[in-house]
């Protein structure tokens, strides 16, 4: 293990817990309210190894062939997977087989695939759906950003609470970056509506997960009611490349 590398994993991995512990209180909640997704996309295994031995518990990838490489040479590790990136029709089996959470399902034509391959592997995903709340940013997820239009989305949404080998848990945003936090926090107040919204309209389904924040904007994430954070460059370091 390289020691100046896990120390300052270390250091900044638990800084950036006491943080999201003061926010979380500061919302009226106690710190395991929030799970700490360590984003170790592009990443070397040396990173992803010192994330682990600093203590994350739950790592998110965004591409499913790097993360299945990653998976198997690490896979006597006690760590779950999230994936948290777009994921293409075609890679559908590799997240299935692969991780513990999707936190970017964004269209009906993925969430039929994936229950292919769930119920072939007899088991169950959990799932958070991606939405737009900006109009901006991130070009994946439902369209969202105009709350004119939550009436209809409700009804377009419905089918994926259907699937039996999926089970929505909650929402998940990726808002355009701003160098000042404060200007994302509306984002994340809209995202926290719209669960609100879902919630009473599909009140069969389970709308408590909201994974927002990265580390640009975290902290604030967390004060808006944020239950997951993905925190990538402010634990780990730059990404390589
Ligand atoms: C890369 C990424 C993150 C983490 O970004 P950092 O700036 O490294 O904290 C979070 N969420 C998604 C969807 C990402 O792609």
């Amino acid at each position: 293990m390289n020691e100046p590398l896990l120390s300052s994993i270390r250091e900044r991995y638990q800084w950036a817990l006491g943080q999201i512990a003061g926010a979380a209180s500061r919302s009226g909640r106690g710190p395991d309210a929030v799970r700490l997704v360590v984003v170790t996309k592009s990443q070397p295994l040396v990173v992803v190894r010192a994330a682990i031995e600093a203590g994350a518990s739950i790592l998110g990838e965004n591409y499913a062939e790097e993360a299945a490489g990653k998976i198997s040479a690490l896979q006597n590790s006690a760590v779950e997977w999230h994936m948290i990136g777009h994921v293409q029709g075609r890679k559908a089996g590799l997240v299935a087989a692969n991780f513990s959470m999707l936190h970017s399902l964004d269209s009906l034509k993925l969430a039929a695939r994936l229950e292919r391959f769930c119920a072939e592997a007899n088991r169950t995903l959990p799932v958070l759906l991606e939405v737009n709340v900006s109009g901006e940013g991130s070009k994946f997820g439902f369209v969202a950003w105009d709350e004119r239009g939550w009436p209809d989305l409700a009804p377009a949404l419905a089918p994926l609470t259907e699937f039996p080998h999926l089970r929505v848990r909650g929402l998940m945003t990726m808002p355009p970056y701003f160098d000042d936090p404060e200007q994302t926090r509306p984002y994340f107040q809209r995202l926290r509506r719209l669960r609100e919204f879902l919630a009473a309209r599909l009140p069969h389904a389970d709308w408590s997960e909201l994974s927002m924040g990265t580390s640009a904007d975290f902290i604030a994430a967390v004060e808006e009611g944020a239950t997951f954070v993905r925190v990538g460059q402010a634990i780990l370091g730059p990404r390589p490349g």
